[in-house]
Formats: C-alpha cells, sequence, structure tokens
C-alpha cells in the first residue's frame, strides 16, 4: 500500500466519523470508526472530538492491537475492531455508534426481529442484541463477534450498535439502517407488537439483497 493510498484511507476513516457527528447517529465522541488495510487497521483514537481529527491522529494499529503509528492511543474499543477484523475476512471496514433508538432497544436487550424486509439487508432474519459486558474489553469484542455471525450488524445491550461492511462507507451505510429499523421497529411496538416475516420469506429476501443495487 502507498503513503498516498494509507492517507486516503485514513481520510476515509476520518468522513465517516464526520458523519457520525453531523447527522447525529453517534452523539458527542462516542462510537467509533476503523478500515482495515490486510493486517493493518486504522481506527479513530480514543476520546477526541471527530471535528478535530487530522488524518495523522487516526491510529495505525495490528491485529493483535499492538500501536504501530499515531498521535493518540487508538479507540478503546479496538479489541472489538480486532476481533471482528479476524473472525470475519470479508470485512474491511467497521462503525460503532451509539444512536438513539439502537440504544433503546440495546437497554432493552431487545433484538430486531423480521417485522420488515430490510432487516434482511443485514444478513438474516434478525439483527441480534449481544450480551453486555464492559465497555473496550475483549469480553464484549467476544460477544459482539458472536452476535454478528452470519450478520453485518448487532446491537450491543447497554451500549450501541456496531456494524462491518466490505468498505468503511459500507459499514456506515448498514449503521445508518440499523438506526433506522430501530426507530422504525420502536415506533411500531408503541402500537403493539408486529407481525414477522417468515424464515422462509426473509430467506428470499436476503438472497435478493446479494445483488441489489448492482447494475449488469
Ligand atoms: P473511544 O472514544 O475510546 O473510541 O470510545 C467511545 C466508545 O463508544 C466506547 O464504547
Ligand atoms: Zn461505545
Amino acid at each position: 500500500m502507498t503513503e498516498a493510498d494509507e492517507d486516503w484511507l485514513r481520510q476515509r476513516v476520518i468522513d465517516a466519523a464526520l458523519d457520525l457527528a453531523s447527522t447525529g447517529l453517534s452523539p458527542q465522541m462516542s462510537g467509533n470508526v476503523s478500515a482495515r488495510a490486510g493486517d493493518r487497521v486504522f481506527i479513530t483514537p480514543s476520546g477526541v472530538a471527530y471535528t478535530d481529527l487530522l488524518p495523522a491522529d487516526i491510529a495505525e494499529i495490528a491485529l493483535d492491537g499492538r500501536i504501530l503509528s499515531g498521535t493518540f492511543p487508538p479507540s478503546s474499543e479496538w479489541h472489538m475492531h480486532c476481533a471482528v477484523y479476524r473472525a470475519r475476512p470479508e470485512a474491511g471496514g467497521i462503525v460503532h455508534a451509539h444512536s438513539d433508538f439502537a440504544t433503546v432497544l440495546a437497554v432493552m436487550k431487545r433484538s430486531i426481529p423480521a417485522f420488515h424486509y430490510m432487516v434482511a439487508v443485514i444478513g438474516g432474519n434478525d439483527i441480534r442484541c449481544a450480551p453486555y459486558a464492559t465497555f473496550g474489553t475483549a469480553e464484549l469484542a467476544a460477544h459482539a463477534v458472536a452476535a454478528l455471525e452470519g450478520r453485518r450488524a448487532c446491537l450491543l445491550a447497554h451500549h450501541g450498535q456496531i456494524a462491518l461492511g466490505p468498505t468503511v462507507e459500507t459499514a456506515l451505510h448498514l449503521a445508518h439502517e440499523v438506526e433506522t429499523l430501530s426507530a422504525q421497529y420502536w415506533r411500531a411496538l408503541q402500537i403493539g407488537e408486529p407481525d414477522l416475516l417468515s424464515d422462509e420469506e426473509m430467506a428470499v429476501n436476503v438472497e435478493k439483497f446479494k445483488n441489489y443495487g448492482r447494475r449488469g
């Protein structure tokens, strides 16, 4: 990877972090963003306001968490980012957010069932809620990896959500999808428990999403 490519990747991590701030997807300094290049991870620094970030502030770490470069220490959630990358070779980007509605469901330990066909965009017939563990721990990382099995996002009990994708932009897009679905599910729950789509129907939707949005 050339220096220019590295700079570009750092900038894409910053752009995603700025999106978290500007859209309100993750308030204040909550949440974190990373992108993977081979066996290296470029991740937002811990406790730095996104609007202040410069490319050199993005920490570069190995997949085992060793710090390789950066002005500030990496996000406290480096265990979670590294564990997901190790478990999911297809992951090129990760976004973790404390978005409002996802967090509301997560504090109630509610997974999101197949109340809407768009749940399938995450990879299956539900979006699981991982059990609680202290932020920044290997235990939380293990819970997240398990809840993400066969999925591209999950909720984190009493905490928020995490999404992964082939690129950091896709991970960000999916984090927004999770927030939209969480808001819709929460609103539906105000009226009652919605009927759910069958496993067969959701399997059809998962298949359709494999080619959705691709031309030719
Ligand atoms: P960092 O600022 O260390 O990335 O922590 C934010 C967070 O969301 C912890 O779960
Ligand atoms: Zn967090």
